[in-house]
């Protein structure tokens, strides 16, 4: 996997010096960017194919919260009729769905800038609950996290980990006040002193 990888990233580097679009990574049915996570996939209507971040760079993690439960978040990133996805959904025990490729822009900031250069990601529960968010639902969301800075070689902290509420133009208030930012940094950065775990394409 290391050697294709490369030679993918090689043959990349010369298309971009040679003035030519980013070749279409090749893509696997079914696979997922984040370890562990479960593939679920989305309504196609609700995201925009994309090469990332050879077509756009990826800088920013948006955290959301669903208003809802785990399964209704699935549901409507389902529905060609939503008109918004995100990449991941993580539910109150730390289980982790994928519905959206990190190479493709998937509709969730409300700011076509932003949904370029970003990975989304959702939680389950409710902004004025604070008991949605489970120390769990902390854990696996930071260890998501970490892996999405360490892919795309960015910082974890509040200019590059923001709330939807931050995108400009937003006009969503979450995750909301009490979402633990103080708390959810540590935990990313304590992943990110952790040894990198192999690639989730290589099964094993
Ligand atoms: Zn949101």
């Amino acid at each position: 996997m290391a050697a294709g990888t490369g030679a993918f990233a090689a043959r990349s580097e010369l298309r971009r010096w040679a003035g030519l679009p980013p070749e279409a990574e090749p893509r696997t049915p079914g696979a997922v960017d984040q370890r562990g996570a479960q593939w679920v996939a989305a309504d196609p209507a609700n995201w925009r194919r994309a090469e990332r971040p050879a077509d756009y760079a990826i800088d920013r993690v948006v955290i959301h919260v669903v208003q809802g439960s785990f399964a209704s978040a699935l549901k409507v990133f389902q529905d060609p009729w939503h008109a918004a996805a995100a990449h991941y959904v993580v539910r109150k025990d730390g289980h982790v769905a994928q519905l959206v490729r990190e190479l493709d822009v998937a509709f969730h900031a409300g700011n076509r800038a932003y949904n370029e250069r970003s990975i989304g990601i959702e939680h389950e529960g409710f902004v004025d609950r604070p008991e949605s968010f489970t120390r769990a639902m902390y854990a696996a969301s930071a260890r998501l996290t970490a892996g999405i800075c360490r892919r795309y070689g960015f910082p974890a902290d509040r200019e590059h980990l923001i709330g939807h509420v931050e995108v400009p133009g937003a006009d969503h208030t979450d995750p909301g006040p009490y979402w633990d930012w103080d708390r959810y940094l540590r935990l990313v950065r304590a992943e990110l002193r952790r040894p990198p775990s192999p690639s989730p394409h290589v099964s094993g």
